[in-house]
């Protein structure tokens, strides 16, 4: 590389990123990823190696979620798949169709609802910040095309009731979407019924370059039924392939060949194993910010929310912590697999200079 282009400019160390979804990627997934830098698995008549590639990740991914015959690819991340799950409900749908989603739900619904001019219908959330089933009941009615489950809020890592949301959905004809974009990767090791197997879902997303520990661009968008993809599915005149079901056209070979080479590399053993350390690290920071007295949301999967005050939150930024709030101001610790013991035991310390 040119590396006097580049200037002063190197990339940003994991040392203190303590709020993002994204992480380090495993080493052989950096290697695939570069190596398939050129190729476009978005015309795989062209590109059939990458194409390839793509088949195999899908049904990992399948592997990952329950679901023996997948269906589905993998695109730019979570955004484009819940605006798939969503353009794939009103596509089957006729008319005009409503979305309900809990108000939990990733900012990227409100992209999909703009984009498609679909009416978003956000129900409330409960006392333990999950879906409320009877107000996403009480929303939902002949015009809804689909129901939204979160397995993995971004906020506080709720798993949403999405037994009882499938329930809500059958009641009214609509489909049902889950998404685990985050949660996707950590759930498989937990008790909780969120995935194809578990649940009549009917598409999920799940993004391999968040907890799957592959390197951006991966986002996976997955459907049981292959008519999923046919109500997506766009004529394409001038490639050897005849349709695309895929929102993006040129994509990048780095995200399929990366997720490939982490799901080959980590599932399932890598990723529980990162599981397990990264519900202890939660698990151990949360019990910490409790002695010192402060309001913790339990963590249910590897993701704290804490009550702090602004003051502590600012001066923890100045110190270069990497963090972020909730739409209700908890500071978020998502315990990604960069984020060490080490590290949350140097960012307690310096909460406690704080004081
Ligand atoms: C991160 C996230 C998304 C969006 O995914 P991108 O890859 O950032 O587009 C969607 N849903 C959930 C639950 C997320 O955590």
């Amino acid at each position: 590389m040119d590396s006097a282009a580049l200037g002063e400019h190197t990339p940003q160390d994991f040392d203190r990123v303590l709020s993002s979804m994204c992480t380090e990627p495993h080493p052989s997934a950096r290697d695939a990823a570069t190596t398939f830098l050129a190729d476009n698995p978005g015309d795989p008549a062209t590109y059939p190696t990458v194409a390839e590639l793509e088949e195999g990740a899908v049904a990992a991914l399948g592997d990952v979620v329950g679901l023996d015959d997948p269906h589905g690819y993998v695109g730019s991340g979570g955004t484009e798949a819940n605006l798939q799950a969503v353009r794939a409900a009103r596509n089957v749908a006729d008319g005009d169709v409503n979305v309900v989603a809990p108000e939990s739900a990733h900012f990227s619904f409100q992209k999909a609802a703009d984009v498609l001019g679909v009416e978003l219908r956000l129900a409330a959330t409960d006392d333990d910040h999950r879906a409320d089933v009877d107000d996403v009941a009480a929303l939902a009615d002949d015009d809804t095309a689909l129901v939204v489950g979160i397995a993995g809020t971004t906020e506080f890592g709720r798993v949403d009731p999405i037994s009882a949301l499938a329930d809500v959905a059958a009641n009214v004809d609509a489909r049902l979407h889950v998404d685990a974009a985050w949660g996707g990767f950590v759930l498989p090791f937990t008790d909780h019924d969120w995935d194809f197997s578990d649940v009549d879902v009917d598409t999920m997303t799940i993004d391999p370059h968040k907890m799957g520990q592959a390197p951006i661009p991966a986002g996976g968008f997955l459907a049981r039924d292959a008519e999923t993809l046919d109500a997506l599915a766009i004529d394409t005149p001038y490639l050897e392939s005849d349709t695309q079901p895929t929102l993006g056209g040129t994509r990048s070979g780095a995200g399929v060949a990366g997720a490939h080479a982490a799901l080959d590399a980590l599932w399932p053993d890598g990723y529980r194993e990162q599981y397990e350390v990264s519900q202890a690290n939660a698990d151990f920071l949360a019990a910490e910010l409790v002695d010192r007295g402060y309001d913790v949301a339990d963590p249910v999967l590897p993701l704290v929310a804490v009550d702090l005050p602004d003051a502590e939150f600012d001066a923890l930024r100045e110190r270069d912590w990497r963090i972020s709030r909730t739409a209700s101001g908890e500071l978020r610790v998502v315990c990604m697999p960069h984020v060490t013991r080490a590290m949350l035991t140097k960012f307690l310390a310096d909460l406690d200079e704080l004081q």
